[in-house]
């Protein structure tokens, strides 16, 4: 807490608190348009039931969705409820940012790096996609937070990532000696880059353990229920949703 009990900390929260769900909504859209090849900032957002386009009263994050009862104003179709619960977990992560971070600059820079993880969660269980511009702005962020950590510093912070890049590169060079195809793909590899320089080199083998182990938990989960078992023990698994919920929990936990 102690980010907000210090000078400018109140209106700081309350800024990224609004931020928020506006972010998810935002982040919802990437990994909606990305897969099809749409343009995320031009194109205007529009009812996918019945193709109206969508005014400002429709698009407020969160307070549009209670309002309308999370139906299209215009034909009464439900909206997708993944849009309502980005908006969720982006005001989320700007909570958790504002709670567990121990200056303004750590709230600013956790919430952005939280964000970014958000982003690449949703996109990779939407697409299987880890967009460039988000794992680079996840290192970049997670620079920032290793030079605003007196403990750390930015070349603590860059060879935290360095070892994630190279470890992951290693993994999946192996992975595919050994089996013949892909394993893991290369978002994976550049996602490493920002989890090591935002949590530290001691932080790599915990995300990576937490995120398998919660992927094999899922898994055996999803096969026990029966659901599994059409997909066959080589559908691919969105584990760069694994790794990105894995540093966040780490995020949290450490900061
Ligand atoms: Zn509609």
């Amino acid at each position: 807490m102690g980010g907000l009990s210090a000078p400018g900390g109140l209106p700081l929260a309350v800024f990224l608190l609004l931020a928020g769900p506006a972010v998810g909504s935002f982040l919802a859209l990437v990994a909606e348009r990305l897969p099809r090849g749409e343009d995320v900032l031009a194109a205007p957002s529009r009812c996918r039931a019945c193709g109206v386009r969508l005014g400002w009263r429709d698009l407020v994050p969160l307070v549009s969705w209670l309002a309308l009862s999370g139906r299209c104003r215009h034909c009464g179709a439900g909206l997708p409820r993944s849009l309502v619960e980005a908006e969720l977990a982006g005001l989320a992560a700007a909570a958790l940012a504002v709670v567990f971070a121990p200056t303004p600059a750590a709230t600013v820079l956790g919430a952005l790096y939280l964000w970014c993880l958000l982003g690449l969660a949703l996109c990779d269980l939407a697409a299987f996609r880890l967009p460039d511009a988000l794992t680079g702005t996840l290192a970049l962020a997670g620079l920032a937070l290793a030079a605003a950590d007196p403990a750390r510093g930015v070349l603590a912070g860059l060879a935290a990532g360095a070892v994630g890049v190279a470890a992951f590169a290693a993994l999946r060079q192996g992975y595919r000696a050994l089996r013949g195809h892909e394993g893991l793909g290369m978002g994976d590899v550049k996602l490493m880059a920002g989890i090591g320089a935002g949590l530290g080199l001691a932080a790599l083998p915990m995300v990576t353990l937490i995120a398998a182990l919660a992927a094999l938990a899922l898994a055996g989960l999803a096969r026990l229920r029966g659901d599994g078992s059409a997909a066959g023990p080589l559908a691919p698994v969105p584990f760069g949703a694994y790794l990105a919920c894995a540093a966040a929990a780490l995020w949290v936990l450490t900061a």
